[in-house]
């Protein structure tokens, strides 16, 4: 799982340093396919087939301000003001890494600036609370409480989740609840916690082409990831490299 983590923290940072305005998000998609085969790894999410008929024909999510997650990747060109959320998973000798992050396109607002901020400190907060022994509700509470507090509201729909060898595994992990509720947490586990936070209701669409999750409302959204494996003594965040913000 360390590797895993480790090739999608290094697609990671490529994406981050490409991302500009004039540049696609299917142009996107080919530095994070190319970079992906080059560790030998394979994407984790190209083929993948969720609750519709339509197997994902991206290697990462690239979902642009009001789009939540599962944006496909194509000929859309990004442009100055626009966040976009990337979401990335690597799968190396049948394990998965599984990691998202939102970025400015070239300068952006400080209401788009401002949810960005507080959803990577959800995010932060959230692994914060993961150890063996805590629960679950303990890692949602966290998210929850945090987004709340900076006037956010937390997509409930689509949830983080275990991760192994498969990219989704028991337990769930809802970005609300109750701290001192839900599944315990035990050290070897391994957890995508993932933050979807949106400026106006938390509820959601889908759209017509199966996979692109936007905001009811139309309002920005932004979404953090990370995959942590619990530890003897803490957590280990196995999908940013270590001192990295992004
Ligand atoms: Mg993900
Ligand atoms: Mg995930």
């Amino acid at each position: 799982m360390r590797r895993a983590g480790a090739v999608v923290a290094q697609v990671k940072v490529l994406i981050r340093d490409a991302i500009r305005p004039g540049i696609t998000t299917g142009e996107l998609d080919k530095i994070a396919e190319d970079e992906i085969r080059r560790a030998g790894a394979t994407p984790s999410f190209k083929g993948y087939l969720g609750v519709g008929t339509t197997p994902f024909s991206g290697t990462i999510c690239t979902s642009i301000n009001h789009e939540i997650v599962h944006g496909i990747p194509g000929n859309i060109v990004l442009a100055e003001g626009d966040i976009l959320s990337v979401d990335v998973g690597a799968i190396v000798e049948g394990f998965h890494g599984d990691s998202a992050f939102t970025a400015g396109v070239g300068e952006i607002d400080e209401k788009a600036a401002g949810l960005i901020d507080a959803t990577r400190e959800s995010l932060r907060l959230g692994i914060a609370q993961a150890r063996a022994g805590a629960r679950v509700g303990d890692i949602s509470s966290a998210v929850q409480t945090y987004a709340e507090s900076q006037g956010y509201e937390v997509v409930r729909q689509y949830v983080g989740h275990g991760i192994g060898r498969a990219l989704h595994e028991e337990p769930q992990v809802p970005n609300y609840g109750m701290a001192g509720r839900g599944p315990l947490l035990k050290k070897g586990m391994a957890i995508a916690i993932e933050p979807m936070l949106n400026i106006g209701t938390w509820e959601t669409e889908q759209l017509d082409d199966g996979w692109t999750v936007v905001t009811a409302d139309g309002s920005l959204s932004a979404h953090f990831e990370d995959t942590i494996a619990i530890t003897e003594d803490g957590v280990e965040v196995l999908t940013t490299p270590d001192g990295y913000v992004f």
